[in-house]
């Protein structure tokens, strides 16, 4: 079967995406003619952003907005900015939003949207001027009943206002729904920042009780320092677990004794020191840093990070895939011939997602929640989604990562039958 109907899109991430859902979609006997449909994306769009710079130029950036699949509600997911987005790209990241989506039970499709850019190279107004202008671009296709953005890689709560902004000033009243990640002011949710990291530990205690392991006896190294490796590391050491390595994508540190996190995110918040140079620990590049003694390991930056060049170095025991697609499918079968016990990225990194559903219900019943409501409400569908996974791969005798995506294919292809194909 073809890669996909759209050439663009053949770039390493899709393919690693097509080649995750061929497999499941074997596994699974999924019905040919839905497996042909579902690996192509329902809608992309790519537009040209013009921008007024500071120095009165005009530059012109690219971006994108790919809606994998809608049969099951709204599609849903983030919006990355960075200098290696492209369609291909956003095309994979739409299409694990739609597993990841089904296998919580959450009522969206899946999307994914981003810019080509190193936001860092750009002034506050211009970063404005260029988020405003890609608003106005994919406003057609976008709406609290149709495509609902987030944030990603790159973007954050202020991106997300002026997204909210652009959208509520085409149609002239305040529209909050139409993105989640959303600053509290303005019908943003308690919890939705956090919300990521916060599952990533969740899921971690889960398989760490599979496991049998006692949190006091748990070394945690994790790769990324951006709002999921952050968050992550912070509430790892909150509930006691010892950080051993970190890193943020020049490199980072390693101390067997454990890291001191807190006083990290101080250092790194208020005088924005790289972590590299920290004193903390021993210098470590990102590469060494997932090879390091540890009992989970969590990758949280960026795609195929762990590869058939490094995957049998590997010395974790658990592997929690903050990141999404960090793990190539040569790789996986190395890690489960060494016994890694995998939590696959769309279970480990969905309460970023679970959240903006929360989100997204409170903002349409202009109903706000309390923190703890989020928080349990979070553990509840994460637990669920994990012990369903984890007693598919027993009965199956599958991995979890191809336990997880056939109970999201599934999900998706049950729709998919129950409305049948139009016209
Ligand atoms: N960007 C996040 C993800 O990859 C969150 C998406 C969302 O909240 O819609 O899951």
């Amino acid at each position: 079967m073809s890669l996909s109907v759209i050439p663009e899109l053949d770039q390493p991430e899709f393919r690693l995406a097509v080649a995750q859902f061929d497999q499941a979609a074997k596994a699974m006997h999924l019905d040919p003619n839905l497996h042909e449909r579902l690996k192509s994306p329902q809608r992309s769009l790519s537009v040209s952003l013009p921008v007024r710079m500071d120095d009165g130029n005009v530059k012109v950036f690219m971006g994108y907005r790919v809606q994998h699949d809608s049969a099951r509600g709204p599609s849903k997911g983030g919006i990355r900015y960075h200098q290696d987005v492209n369609l291909g790209e956003v095309a994979a990241l739409a299409m694990w939003m739609t597993w990841k989506t089904a296998l919580a039970g959450l009522p969206f499709g899946g999307a994914k949207g981003g810019i080509t850019v190193h936001a860092a190279d750009l002034s506050l107004g211009e970063l404005e001027r260029l988020t405003r202008r890609y608003a106005a671009e994919i406003f057609p296709i976008i709406g609290p009943d149709k495509d609902i953005p987030a944030p990603d890689i790159g973007t954050n709560a202020q991106v997300m206002a002026w997204l909210m902004d652009t959208y509520s000033q085409q149609v002239g009243y305040a529209v909050p729904g139409v993105v989640t990640g959303k600053p509290l002011s303005i019908g943003g949710s308690l919890g939705r920042e956090e919300a990521t990291g916060r599952g990533v530990v969740d899921v971690t205690l889960e398989a760490l009780k599979h496991l049998k392991i006692n949190l006091a006896d748990t070394s945690v190294a994790i790769q990324g320092f951006g709002n999921v490796g952050a968050h992550t590391a912070h509430i790892m050491s909150q509930i006691g677990a010892k950080v051993v390595a970190i890193s943020d994508h020049i490199g980072g540190i390693y101390n067997p004794k454990g890291l001191d996190i807190p006083e990290i995110i101080r250092i790194h918040k208020e005088e924005g020191q790289r972590i590299h140079t920290m004193k903390f620990g021993d210098k470590v590049t990102n590469e060494e840093l997932l090879t390091v003694n540890c009992t989970v390991l969590i990758p949280a930056a960026v795609a195929e990070q762990i590869t058939i060049k490094n995957a049998d170095r590997l010395l974790c025991r658990i592997l929690t895939e903050g990141a999404n697609g960090p793990t190539t499918l040569e790789a996986d079968q190395i890690l489960e011939e060494k016994g890694i016990f995998t939590i696959p990225d769309i279970l480990a990194n969905s309460g970023g997602v679970i959240v903006s559903y929360f989100e997204w219900v409170q903002d349409v019943q202009r109903f706000f929640w309390k923190d703890m409501d989020i928080r349990d409400r979070l553990k509840d569908i994460l637990a669920s989604a994990f012990q369903r996974t984890l007693s598919f791969s027993q009965t199956q005798k599958t991995n979890m990562r191809m336990a997880a995506l056939i109970n999201g294919i599934d999900r998706v292809a049950q729709a998919h039958l129950a409305r049948g194909l139009y016209p």
